[in-house]
């Protein structure tokens, strides 16, 4: 038996990284968030698409989300081949400190929605600690460094939490 995974498209690791980048460069660095669309296979999961969720409510350190019109629109988004199977959301950097892992609320929030999979994806100026199941990259733009750490959760029927590997579908860059 293989390990499972968490396989995320190119386009879908391209829109996350962007929304993510956004939310940290606003003046008081905003964490933001969306819906993943996907599907689980014999290998784990596969997200095909990554789809920026806004809400005024969001500052440094939550996302604020009414968890009534994000499920609603989760199902609204889903396509015949790509079904709504978690969120992701962004913890950012705060005088060199940020974690990779899920806070009490974002495991109350992943318990409460019936979707499997949780990513959380960690912003930083500097390089910092992760652990190796995440998918970390460092990415260059407009002469700034950027480190992105991105962890998967999935929850099993027995609405137990673990991590799992996360891969994308190109080369990983070191
Ligand atoms: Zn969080």
């Amino acid at each position: 038996m293989t390990t499972p995974r968490l396989k995320i498209s190119r386009q879908a690791l391209g829109s996350l990284t962007a929304h993510v980048r956004k939310g940290f460069e606003t003046k008081y660095k905003k964490e933001v968030g969306g819906h993943l669309l996907g599907y689980g296979d014999k290998n784990g999961f596969y997200v095909g698409r990554a789809i920026p969720y806004n809400t005024p409510y969001s500052t440094r350190t939550g996302w604020g989300i009414n968890q009534y019109y994000f499920r609603r629109k989760g199902l609204h988004l889903e396509t015949k081949r790509l079904k709504w199977i978690g969120t992701y959301h962004s913890h950012v950097e705060i005088k060199r400190s940020a974690c990779t892992g899920q806070s009490r609320e974002d495991k109350e929030a992943h318990i409460f929605f019936d979707r499997p999979v949780d990513i959380i994806v960690r912003i930083t100026n500097h390089r910092m600690r992760a652990p190796g199941i995440c998918l970390s990259y460092k990415e260059m733009r407009n002469s700034h460094v950027y480190f992105f750490d991105i962890c998967g959760f999935v929850k099993d029927p027995q609405e137990k939490i673990t991590m799992i590997n996360v891969e994308h579908t190109a080369r990983k860059q070191r």
